[in-house]
Order: C-alpha cells, then sequence, then structure tokens
C-alpha cells in the first residue's frame, strides 16, 4: 500500500508530524521531490528536530528512509543531517538514495543568492538553498545526477562544460568570482565518497517492496499552492507538490498510489511571498503568530516570521482537490481555543462578483475574502482523543470546513506531538 501525504496550502500545514506518526506503521518513506529549501518540524521522544531533506519517518528504526530521484539533494547538507540526528541519540537511520537523483551543486546554491541580489526588491523570497537553479539546470539538462559521480570521464568534460557557461553568467551578468573546474571535480569526488554508501537503484527496490506488500509513505514538501503549474505562479517553488508527483519522483506506478493524505491547517500561514487572500496583519496576527504551531510560527528552515491568515475554504477547496484527496488531514485545531470568534474566508470577491473557485493569479491579486464567523470554543483541547470529546463549537468548526473543502477530514491533529491525533 502506498499512501501520499502533501499539504493543501502554502506549507507547513504539519505534514512532518503526520508523517512521523504514520511511519509507525510504515516500512518506507519516500521524499519524492523538493530541496532543503522547506523544513519539517518534528517533535518525539528524542527532542524537537527540523528535518530539511531527511524523510521524517527516520527516527524509527524499523523504518528505510528513502531519497527520490525527484528531490534535489544537497550532498553535504544531507550528510550533516544525518550525524545532527545520530549525535543526538537517534539510531543511525538505514538509508537510500536514488542513482538517478541529482544533484544541488555549490554554484547553484550561488546562483540563487546572486538573482535574489540582483531581483533586489522584486526577488521570489527565495531561501537560497539553490532550488530554482538546480531545477533550471535539470530541465536544461545540463544537471547532474548522483550515478555521473561515479564515471570518472564523462564528469571532468561536463564540469569544464558546464563551469564555461556559467562563467560567462558569473562574469558578465553577476560580476562574481568564476569557477574552477578542478576545484569543483574535487568538491564532487567529497560528494561521491559521502554519498556512495546510500545510493541505490530505487525505483527497482520500491518496484520489489511493493510486492512484498510493505507500506510505503511518500512525503510532500510545501502544498498545493506552491505547484509550479497550479499554484500561485510565479511564486511557487520549482518542483511539483502534489501527490500525482509522487509517482515520478519515486519512480513507481501512478496507480499505486491508494491514499492521498492532504494535511490542511485549522488556520493559514505562508513563508515568503504571494497571493494570500485571507492573510491577517497586525495585532491579530501577531497573536495567531505566536500562539500557533509548537512555539510559534516561524519557517523551520529559515526563522523568518510566516505569514498568518484565517482559514481560506477557496484556496483549501482547491489544494485538496489537485491532490485528490482521499482523506484530509486537519491540524493545529489546538491553537484557535483563545478565540472568541473565528474568522473564515468562504469566497473571494473579485470585480465585485464572489466566487468560491480558486482563480489565476492575476485574478487572485484583486481577490478580497468574504468571511463568516463562527464561534470559538474557548477551551484548550490539547489531552483529547474522541472526536465527541471535542466542545461542540469545535466539531461545529471542524465540520462547517469539511463542508466547504468537499473532502472528508478523517483525522484532526490537537498538538504536535505523535499522540496528538483524533481519528473519525
Ligand atoms: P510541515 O513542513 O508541513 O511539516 O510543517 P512545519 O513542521 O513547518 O509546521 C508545523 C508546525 O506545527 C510544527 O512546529 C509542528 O510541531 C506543529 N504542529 C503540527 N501539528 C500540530 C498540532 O496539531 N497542534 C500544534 N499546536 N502544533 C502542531
Amino acid at each position: 500500500m502506498v499512501k501520499a501525504i502533501v499539504g493543501a496550502n502554502w506549507g507547513d500545514e504539519g505534514k512532518g508530524k503526520i508523517t512521523d506518526m504514520l511511519a509507525a506503521e510504515a516500512d518506507i518513506i519516500v521524499r519524492f521531490q523538493g530541496g532543503a529549501n522547506a523544513g519539517h518540524t518534528i517533535v518525539n521522544e528524542y527532542g524537537k528536530f527540523a528535518l530539511h531533506a531527511m524523510p521524517s519517518g527516520c527516527f524509527y528504526s524499523h523504518t528505510t528512509s528513502v531519497i527520490g530521484n525527484g528531490v534535489a539533494l544537497n550532498i553535504p547538507t544531507f550528510c550533516a543531517e544525518i550525524d545532527d540526528i545520530v549525535s543526538r541519540g537517534v539510531p543511525k537511520p538505514k538509508i537510500l538514495v536514488s542513482e538517478r537523483c541529482q544533484i544541488v551543486m555549490p554554484y547553484h546554491v550561488l546562483f540563487d543568492q546572486y538573482e535574489e541580489e540582483r531581483l533586489g526588491g522584486k526577488s521570489f523570497g527565495s531561501t537560497k538553498s539553490g532550488i530554482a537553479p538546480f531545477y533550471s539546470d535539470k530541465y536544461a539538462k545540463t544537471g547532474f545526477q548522483i550515478n555521473e559521480l561515479f564515471d570518472e570521464e564523462t564528469l571532468e568534460d561536463k564540469v569544464k562544460r558546464v563551469c564555461e557557461t556559467k562563467n560567462v553568467l558569473l562574469e558578465y551578468l553577476y560580476h562574481k568570482p568564476l569557477l574552477d573546474p578542478d576545484e569543483l571535480i574535487e568538491t564532487l569526488h567529497g560528494y561521491r565518497d559521502m554519498i556512495a554508501p546510500y545510493v541505490c537503484d530505487v525505483a527497482s527496490y520500491l518496484d520489489q517492496a511493493m510486492k512484498e506488500g510493505k507500506n510505503i509513505l511518500l512525503e510532500g514538501q510545501l502544498g498545493t499552492l506552491k505547484d509550479p503549474d497550479h499554484g500561485i505562479y510565479p511564486m511557487v517553488t520549482s518542483s511539483s507538490t502534489l501527490a500525482a508527483y509522487g509517482a515520478i519522483g519515486a519512480g513507481i506506478p501512478p496507480y499505486a498510489i491508494e491514499k492521498v493524505i492532504v494535511v490542511c491547517k485549522a488556520y493559514s500561514s505562508a513563508v515568503g511571498a504571494g497571493e494570500f487572500v485571507s492573510e491577517i496583519f497586525g495585532e491579530e496576527a501577531d497573536e495567531l503568530r505566536r500562539r500557533g504551531g509548537d512555539g510559534g510560527e516561524y519557517g523551520a528552515t529559515t526563522g523568518r516570521p510566516r505569514r498568518m491568515g484565517w482559514f481560506d475554504c477557496v484556496a483549501s477547496r482547491y489544494g485538496c482537490r489537485l491532490q485528490g484527496a482521499t482523506d484530509v488531514a486537519f491540524t493545529v485545531l489546538d491553537v484557535l481555543g483563545y478565540l472568541d470568534e473565528i474568522p473564515v474566508c468562504v469566497g473571494y470577491e473579485i470585480d465585485g462578483e464572489v466566487t468560491a473557485d480558486f482563480p489565476v493569479t492575476h485574478l487572485l491579486k484583486k481577490a478580497k475574502p468574504v468571511w463568516e464567523y463562527l464561534p470559538g470554543w474557548k477551551t484548550d483541547i490539547r489531552g483529547i482523543r474522541k472526536y465527541e470529546d471535542l466542545p461542540e463549537n469545535c466539531r461545529k468548526y471542524v465540520e462547517f470546513v469539511e463542508e466547504h473543502i468537499g473532502y472528508p477530514i478523517t483525522m484532526v491533529s490537537n498538538g504536535p506531538g505523535r499522540d496528538d491525533i483524533i481519528y473519525r
């Protein structure tokens, strides 16, 4: 059985917690897209961890953590993450990395920084991890698959060729120091030795695992609204955040994915620039940010304060639809316990007309939220394990959202820990 765990919104929905929780019953957890630009926060018996490249199931000794071909792998960062986990007392995870996975090169990180500098105020708010230059090169066919590290002759030629074109940009566009191909080859030799113990044919491994009836989780990064095709283009990430891409980024057939668990947060938050219709500001936002998540809403990778907003039914319904939700996991509901009244965005007003359909970006820019107000429950719901035990207004909130998004909320998360979950 293969399940995908993906985000409905702008990311930071709590996918890490849900994956970590479902990993108790899983054999294999696969990352299929993205890089170390986003992060998952996980709280368990070993402490609090911000994972960037490592799949969220890595804390269990019975699971295998897999980096699929769709990932942008920064090898030194990934290896440092392994070392950090191990140094904090977690048993060393079993790790497999696809031989077809491509490498985030040191120059991808530099180009990301240089481009943000060049764009100044018009920048994308990139985390400067090299992700956009990485995927540009992948599709321009000048990227490096991990297996190429083991083909010495071709590697040297390719590095020299790539440096020639990169150096033109460095010299004339960015006015920055040039790349030295010999130095880069040395670096790549180091990468080869670091990653060698983990490299394998992941697609064959997963094929075999599926034949043996293993439980496999595909773990997505960010959410629907950051998808390059279906999100708030161009303020999106560079690889698809959709469950459908899980098949490609892991190397399995599309019909193998039987469950799509879409993680959807009880209010909204976003990191970086881009359209965000239900965004709130000032003291109202500060209070939600302070109380949000587990110890405040700040980026797991960057520490940047997240932009805050109320729940957006329009964006979430769209987000669940594009993911193809079979189940919705509704998270951080406990955080809303302080409110007398909870605003929910139920429609967008665009040029005087109200719609419940999520539009393309230029219309989204004009959209104003249409609010409904639901009564709060004014109690702490952490520790509750049965749906019936939730306060009535809290259940009404869940049911209101479920009706508006049109997909079944089968899990309600009421705290950051593995056990803070209510199944419906
Ligand atoms: P991800 O990238 O989707 O995994 O999301 P993040 O890890 O960036 O953000 C989720 C944050 O919310 C983390 O700090 C989690 O520990 C925390 N979290 C997850 N679920 C819950 C919940 O139900 N209640 C509370 N209070 N915090 C939660």
